[in-house]
């Protein structure tokens, strides 16, 4: 029985979604995960600014740390805006003090003149994508912690896949990529055979049947809210480990989501299966687990427990021996002006969207 974990981690996010919620209603309704895309995300990360990706990713921080995720391993893109943008994160989590892994997710989706296109595996990397992977070069030769990122094979070329997994690996890092989340998708595993390393992160999964090397993320409640289907994580031999997909960093949440879904699969799932993936983030972000927090509720350290106790908060944060909150109450950054000029950001950026 314990009240005090270490920090939990956040395998998979995009900070840059934290302003996305009232956006304005995209001009078709989405039929299928690809409309998804197209019509909600693909839509937004192409409005972002240095200031909105700013204040967008200290507000995910702030709500990360007041649920205890003291580790984001971020996925960015920001095709209009992509010189600076992993700085523009880091700096937002720092105004918190939430550690951050960015990488920019590269893709060849922009044609160079701008347009979004379907992408042939056999033709040249674009512009986009070479800037991204010196974009994630730039910030990983700084000297911090990041990844190389690919938004997913089906929106890259095979010169880009191949950049990307050559410039982690000079890099020593790994990649951090989607993989086989929807159908569009299916093609991953055979892209990606060869190239994928143990420490990649494989985000979704869904619809791979091969054995690839790499952590592969799970993301329960981002999976049921574009209706791609359970991704049955518990057959891999791979690692596994829990992501929220952009949908905040409330760690607990996101293991009781992990578990009743696995739960709807198969009456015998246990919580402890779920348990194992959520600490698996402290294999990925060793740091993390070395931070303290202490919650209001004792059996923080019982699976059982917590897959049927909501509402679990942190009541003390510390993140490198730095109280972060004290009381229930951010102690290290101001609340109120995040959530104020992230607000200003979000009116911004969604009137560049209904424009
Ligand atoms: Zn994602």
């Amino acid at each position: 029985m314990a009240n005090t974990t270490g920090g939990l981690v956040c395998a998979h996010h995009h900070l840059y979604s934290a302003l996305a919620r009232g956006m304005p209603a995209p001009p078709e309704r989405p039929h299928n995960f690809l409309s998804v895309l197209q019509q909600v995300w693909w839509r937004l990360d192409a409005a972002l600014d240095l200031d909105i990706i700013y204040w967008s990713a200290a507000l995910g921080a702030a709500e990360a740390v007041l649920a205890g995720t003291t580790t984001i391993i971020d996925h960015h893109e920001s095709p209009t805006c992509i010189e600076g943008s992993l700085d523009a994160i880091a700096a937002g989590c720092a105004l918190v003090g939430v550690r951050v892994i960015p990488s920019y997710g590269v893709t060849d989706r922009w044609s160079d003149n701008g347009s979004l296109v379907d992408v042939s595996a056999h033709q040249p990397m674009s512009d986009g994508a070479r800037r991204g992977l010196l974009e994630c070069e730039r910030y990983i030769t700084s000297g911090r912690e990041g990844m190389v990122g690919i938004h997913a094979s089906f929106t890259c070329t095979n010169e880009t896949i191949a950049a990307a997994a050559d410039l982690a690996e000079r890099l020593n890092v790994g990649v951090h990529v989607h993989v086989a989340e929807g159908p569009e998708d299916g093609d991953a595993a055979r892209r990606l055979t060869g190239l994928a390393r143990d420490n990649w992160l494989l985000v979704h999964c869904v619809g791979l049947q091969d054995d690839l090397p790499g952590t592969i993320v799970h993301n329960p409640r981002s999976n049921m809210n574009n209706a791609v289907g359970y991704a049955r994580p518990a057959r891999f031999t791979n690692r596994v480990a829990l992501g929220t997909d952009g949908i905040g960093a409330d760690m607990p949440e996101e293991f009781r989501l992990a578990y009743v879904a696995g739960r709807n699969h198969d009456l015998g799932f246990s919580p402890e299966t779920a348990w194992s993936w959520l600490t698996n983030g402290w294999v990925l972000a060793p740091q993390s687990r070395r931070d303290e927090v202490v919650w209001n509720y004792d059996h923080m350290d019982s699976p059982w427990h917590l897959a049927f106790t909501t509402g679990t908060r942190p009541i003390e944060v510390s993140i490198d021996g730095e109280a972060v909150i004290k009381e229930a109450r951010p102690v290290s950054f101001d609340l109120e002006e995040i959530r104020r000029k992230a607000a200003e950001q979000a009116h911004r950026l969604h009137e560049r969207l209904a424009a």
